[in-house]
């Protein structure tokens, strides 16, 4: 049996680990952020088989950590900024580990405004809603972007009492069962648009859009995902060594699904379990 390490715990990671040990294999999992990873972001999950009638992002995250710890004690809350190949396999902070499995998702992409690091300093710019159940004060909210996930978004900030303005370039996108209900939100104000520049002003977000000024409470930045890897010392990935597998949407950019990055991570951990059975053959 082997020691592999898991690299991020959105639903990918999760799956993978419980597999690994399930096994026979000791698993390390590296989380930097919060378990459970995007899907903290997601409002209603329609498409995860086994909940009928759907399931918020927060619940499916929170049971899919329960069951993590069913089968591990605990997880390094610390970035894997560096991935080391050796001999022996690979090493992460000086630790060797026999195989690794990347799951390290997506990061959101920045607007690129001018001013737009200014309100992140300020607190009143984020690029997700994980962290939506601080946000109690706010009232009034921009969100940027006419995607699925900024329509999402909308939603769920509306359901947590804010009245959204949704910023978007060109023609607003999503899926039709979304955008069905977004697009009859009566809290929900469609602005066709270009976020020109912004600043910080008594404590709200002032957003210059083409010919006006508007201030806000909160501003929530939905252009797109990109995936997220960190330093490979030793090798390319794009030509990962024997060992060294990828699941989730860090494959995909921010074109995945859940349950897409559960089976990802359930099959890596099955051709891992082949790896490391097969390297022990020839160790013998
Ligand atoms: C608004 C929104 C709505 C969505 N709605 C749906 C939906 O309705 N249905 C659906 O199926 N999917 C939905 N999704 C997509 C879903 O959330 C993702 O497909 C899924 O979370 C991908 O899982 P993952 O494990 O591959 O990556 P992630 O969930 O992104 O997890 C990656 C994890 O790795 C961690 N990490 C990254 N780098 C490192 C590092 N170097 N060291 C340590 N940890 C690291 C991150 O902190 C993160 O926790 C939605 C997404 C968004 C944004």
């Amino acid at each position: 049996m082997g020691k592999v390490a898991v690299i991020g715990a959105g639903p990918a990671g999760m799956a993978a680990a419980v597999q690994l040990v399930r096994q026979g294999h000791e698993v390390q999992v590296f989380e930097h952020g919060r378990v459970g990873g995007t899907l903290w972001n997601a409002g209603l999950v329609e498409n995860y088989p086994g909940f009928p009638g759907g399931i918020t992002g927060r619940h499916l995250a929170k049971l899919m950590e329960e069951q993590l710890y069913q089968y591990i004690d605990s997880i390094i809350p610390e970035k894997v900024n560096n991935i080391k190949k050796i001999d022996a396999g690979y090493e992460i902070s000086g630790e060797i580990y026999d195989g690794i499995i990347l799951c390290t998702g997506t990061i959101a992409k920045k607007a690129e405004f001018s001013g737009e690091d200014e309100i992140v300093e300020a607190k009143r710019l984020f690029y997700g809603i994980e962290n939506l159940e601080h946000w109690h004060g706010a009232k009034e909210a921009a969100i940027i972007g006419g995607g699925e996930a900024s329509m999402d978004m909308a939603l769920s900030l509306v359901e947590a009492g804010m009245k959204i303005t949704l910023i978007h370039r060109s023609e607003p996108s999503g899926i039709k069962s979304l955008s069905d209900i977004a697009k009859t939100e009566e809290n929900i104000t469609w602005l066709q648009g270009n976020v020109g520049r912004g600043r910080m002003h008594e404590n709200k977000a002032v957003l210059a859009l083409d010919n006006e000024e508007k201030a806000f409470d909160l501003v929530i930045v939905a252009v797109g995902r990109e995936a997220v890897m960190p330093e490979f010392e030793g090798f390319d990935i794009d030509e990962p060594p024997a060992g060294l597998l990828i699941a989730g949407d860090a494959t995909r950019g921010g074109l995945g699904q859940t349950a897409m990055a559960v089976g990802d991570g359930v099959e890596m951990a099955m051709i891992m379990d082949r790896f490391l059975r097969s390297k022990n053959e020839d160790n013998k």
